[in-house]
C-alpha cells in the first residue's frame, strides 16, 4: 500500500523496521527506548545524534538552537509571539488555511500580553492559489518578525524564494511543517523555524524548533516556563520529560535522509516525483490542479476530477488499488496526494497509473 496521508504521514520502511527490531530492546541497554530515563547515558546518546544528524542536514549555523517540543506546530502559533513580539508589532504573511491560523493565534495572544499583530498581506481574496509576491510584503523594518507558512498543507502551495522574505531585514519566522527537510536552505534567511514532526521528521508529538540564539531571552514577562524558549534551551529540551520515543524515530529518520544522500538528493526525488505529478495532471483534461504553478507544493498535491460527484468512487477504487488516504481536506475537498520525503517515485508512477486508468474508465 502506499499512504499518500497529509500527516501523520508514511514513514521510510526501513526506520519502522529498525525501529520494531529495536522495540524490546535497544543497543543492548536492557529495556526499549521508550522504558529508559531520558537523563541516562543511552537516551542521552539517542537525542545527542539526532540533534548533530538533524544540524548536519540542514547545516545548521552555531548560533541557532535546535529545541524538541510538544505542543504540535499549532502551540507554536502561540508561543512565536508569546516569545518575541516583546510589546511591539509583527507582521503576517497569509497564505492559506494554516498561516491563517497562525495570525488569529497570534491576535489572540496580543491582546493577552500587549503588542500588535499586523496583516503584511492575504491572499484569500484570489482562493489561496500562489504565495505572495514579494513586492506585495512591505514592512517598516521595525518589526519583531515576519510571520509566513512556506508550505501550505491544505491548499497546495510552497514558497521557493526565502532569500526575498529576509530581504525585508526582520527575522522570517516559518511554519515548515510540511515541508521541512525536502530540500536544502540557507537557515541564516530565517530567525526561527518549526515543524511539528508527523510529515516529514516522525511521529506526531514532537515539535522541532530551530530559533537564533539573538531571538531568545526576550520573552512576555509571564510566560509559562515549558513555553519559554531560553529556558527550554538552557535545559536541553529537558525541563520535563522529553517526548523520548518521538526524537528517537526522528533520529532514525535523519540517518535515514543522510543515507539517501542528504537534502540535496532528496531535493532531486522530490521534485522529479512533484514534476511527474503535475505533468500528469496538466496533460489530462480529466484532472486538474489551480495552483500557480510558480508555487505549486511538492509535497501536497491537491486536484479535483471532472466532476465531484466521482470523488466517492475515485477514493474506494484507490483503496482497493493499494493508493491510502487521498481524500482532500475537508475545508477544500477533492482529492490530495501528498508525497513527502517517505514517498517513493513507484508510489508516484502507480498514482498516475491508477488515475489515468479511473479517467479512462469514467472519462
Ligand atoms: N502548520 C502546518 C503547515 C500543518 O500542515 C499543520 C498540520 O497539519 C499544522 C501547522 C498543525 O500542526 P499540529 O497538528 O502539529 O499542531
Amino acid at each position: 500500500v502506499f499512504n499518500f496521508s497529509a500527516g501523520p504521514a508514511a514513514l521510510p520502511e526501513s526506520v519502522l523496521r529498525q525501529a520494531a527490531d529495536e522495540m524490546l530492546e535497544w543497543n543492548g541497554a536492557g529495556c526499549g527506548v521508550m522504558e529508559m530515563s531520558h537523563r541516562g547515558a543511552a537516551f542521552t546518546s539517542i537525542v545527542e545524534a539526532a540533534e548533530q544528524d538533524l544540524r548536519d542536514l540542514l547545516a545548521v549555523p552555531k548560533d541557532y538552537r535546535v529545541l524538541f517540543l510538544q505542543g504540535g506546530a499549532t502551540q507554536q502559533f502561540a508561543q512565536i509571539p508569546m516569545n518575541l513580539l516583546d510589546g511591539g508589532k509583527a507582521s503576517y504573511v497569509v497564505t492559506g488555511a494554516w498561516s491563517r491560523k497562525a495570525v488569529k493565534e497570534a491576535e489572540r495572544m496580543a491582546s493577552a500580553i500587549g503588542g500588535r499583530i499586523e496583516l503584511a498581506v492575504s491572499t484569500e481574496a484570489h482562493g489561496f492559489r500562489r504565495f505572495a509576491a514579494a513586492d506585495e510584503i512591505s514592512l517598516r523594518g521595525d518589526e519583531a518578525y515576519l510571520h509566513v507558512c512556506t508550505n501550505e498543507t491544505i491548499h497546495g502551495i510552497e514558497c521557493f524564494d526565502f532569500p526575498a522574505l529576509a530581504a525585508h531585514g526582520v527575522p522570517v519566522v516559518a511554519d515548515m511543517s510540511s515541508h521541512i527537510l525536502s530540500r536544502p536552505f540557507d537557515l541564516r534567511d530565517f530567525g526561527l523555524i518549526y515543524a511539528g514532526a508527523q510529515k516529514n521528521i516522525g511521529p506526531s508529538g514532537l515539535t522541532v524548533v530551530i530559533v537564533r540564539e539573538s531571538l531568545l531571552g526576550r520573552a512576555w514577562a509571564g510566560i509559562p516556563q515549558m513555553l519559554d524558549y531560553k529556558v527550554m534551551a538552557d535545559n536541553g529540551s529537558m525541563l520535563n520529560t522529553p517526548p523520548t520515543y518521538g526524537i528517537y524515530i526522528a533520529g532514525l529518520v535523519f540517518r535515514w535522509l543522510k543515507e539517501q544522500g542528504g537534502l540535496a538528493a532528496m531535493e532531486a526525488r522530490n521534485k522529479a516525483k512533484a514534476s511527474a505529478l503535475y505533468d500528469f495532471i496538466d496533460g489530462n483534461d480529466f484532472y486538474r490542479n489551480e495552483i500557480d504553478p510558480a508555487s505549486r507544493s511538492r509535497m501536497n498535491v491537491p486536484f479535483r476530477l471532472r466532476e465531484d460527484s466521482l470523488d466517492k468512487a475515485f477514493l474506494a477504487d484507490a483503496e482497493a488499488a493499494g493508493l491510502a488516504q487521498l481524500k482532500g481536506h475537508k475545508s477544500v475537498g477533492g482529492m490530495r496526494a501528498s508525497i513527502y520525503n517517505a514517498m517513493p517515485l513507484e508510489g508516484v508512477q502507480a498514482l498516475m497509473q491508477y488515475m489515468d486508468d479511473f479517467a479512462r474508465r469514467h472519462g
